[in-house]
């Protein structure tokens, strides 16, 4: 059952200002026409004209009131942007919204990003780099745009119809005035509970003055892999670079690194989950045991992560991404983790969905069940789905119950056979 549906608009990490970061989201079980969130704004109409002139079913068919004679354009697309989702602002990352802020069609769109990442858009919207062509007066209808914070305070937002997000903070590096922060954020598709997780720019925790993606991978770690089942992450360079030269940003040794330090926290949240909520609060406290690498095998099975922002510079025969996520893969294999590691590739349509858990697979692997219920719609399926997890469950409780029905029964009548009161003590 996918949850989101997402195309991929750009993916470069710079150098390439044709490709850079942008992606077009929406729940899978809603139309393009019904709204669209743009995460990161780095490339956009221009890119997006390309890729619709090489797959123009990209974003399926018009909705039935739609002239279809008439072609969609990427102008089309963007009206139905509904929000903007920015991970910091730097200039890969907004360089779209900047350019069509003041063209943009459809309704009024709201820029969702941390305060520091309004604060900086401010500035180029502040009639000298750009006109100011947004507010954060939303009763002001003279504009239409309109900023709107997140904060990393544990809480999911909604920020579309049936979309929350949950903001955290990780760093990009060092500038003058100490660390650079940008955000990273779960996005949860509400009526099936799934979400995945969005990296912005990021710099390796051994690198980092304070450790922060561990923070993330904790969050996360409990719902992999079937609340959550693919993760955007970058990684920027190519193996090798030194450390002093990453700038913020993943090469392949680091992103290796940041996937152990998760299949950890995996294999940590299952512990607790069996220990209970209490002794894991305790366990927390205390010091944690180290996980051998025998036991990270495996744990990453079901979770795929996309590796994107690479930065192109025209050196290698293939794209650099397709380098870098060899180089992944490669130094992914000794530590046999179970994830699939794949590139984001400019003009990719990639569906989200959940793992099926395993006890229940048989249930819905069948293809023509599935189908037959696609046909009813979501809210059937959601609804077929959990009485059958609860049907299971509850005939496993019967027959267990029944067991131990039987068993005390009959040890209980042994023990009154045998005893003073049974009909057959031989005194
Ligand atoms: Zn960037
Ligand atoms: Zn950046």
């Amino acid at each position: 059952m996918p949850a989101f549906d997402i195309v991929v608009v750009g993916s470069g990490g710079g150098m390439d200002e044709t490709n850079l970061s942008g992606y077009l989201v929406k729940p899978s079980n809603q139309s393009w026409d019904d709204g669209i969130i743009a995460l990161e704004a780095g490339s956009g109409h221009g890119a997006l004209g390309h890729i619709m002139k090489r797959n123009s079913d990209i974003f399926g068919e018009p909705s039935a009131d739609e002239d279809p004679s008439k072609k969609r354009t990427p102008f089309d697309i963007y009206a139905n942007v509904k929000c903007f989702l920015l991970t910091h602002a730097h200039l890969d990352h907004i360089s779209s919204l900047v350019m069509s802020a003041g063209t943009l069609g459809g309704s009024s769109k709201r820029i969702y990003g941390s305060p520091q990442t309004l604060k900086d858009l401010e500035g180029i919207f502040a009639d000298r780099v750009w006109p100011r062509l947004a507010t954060y007066d939303e009763t002001n209808r003279s504009f239409r745009l309109f900023y709107h914070a997140l904060y990393a305070d544990g809480k999911y937002k909604t920020v579309f119809p049936d979309v929350t997000v949950r903001t955290m903070t990780i760093s990009h590096g060092k500038n003058d005035s100490g660390s650079y922060e940008c955000a990273c954020f779960f996005i949860k598709h509400l009526p099936t509970q799934h979400e995945f997780l969005f990296f912005g720019d990021v710099e390796p925790d051994s690198v980092a003055d304070k450790p922060r993606n561990v923070t993330v991978w904790r969050a996360a770690a409990p719902k992999i892999p079937h609340d959550l089942s693919a993760v955007f992450i970058e990684c920027s360079y190519l193996a090798g670079r030194p450390t002093e030269a990453l700038w913020g940003h993943l090469s392949p040794e680091h992103l290796v690194q940041e996937m152990i330090t998760l299949a950890t926290e995996v294999v940590l949240a299952r512990q607790a989950l069996k220990v209970g909520k209490a002794k894991a609060k305790n366990r927390r406290k205390q010091k944690r045991d180290p996980v051998p690498a025998e036991a990270l095998h495996g744990v990453l099975t079901g979770l795929r992560v996309y590796i994107m922002h690479c930065k192109e510079h025209f050196c290698t025969d293939r794209p650099v991404s397709h380098v870098i996520g060899d180089q992944c893969r490669e130094m992914l294999a000794p530590h046999k983790l179970g994830l699939e590691l794949l590139t984001a590739d400019q003009g990719m349509k990639i569906g989200t969905s959940a793992v099926v858990p395993s006890r229940h697979a048989c249930f819905f692997s069948d293809a023509r069940f599935d189908s037959r219920l696609k046909r009813l719609g979501w809210p059937v399926e959601i609804f077929v789905i959990f009485l059958l997890r609860n049907l299971i469950d509850t005939l496993v409780s019967t027959v267990y119950l029944v067991t131990v029905a039987i068993t005390s029964f009959f040890f209980g009548f042994s023990l009154y056979y045998y005893s003073d009161y049974g009909p057959f003590f031989f005194r």
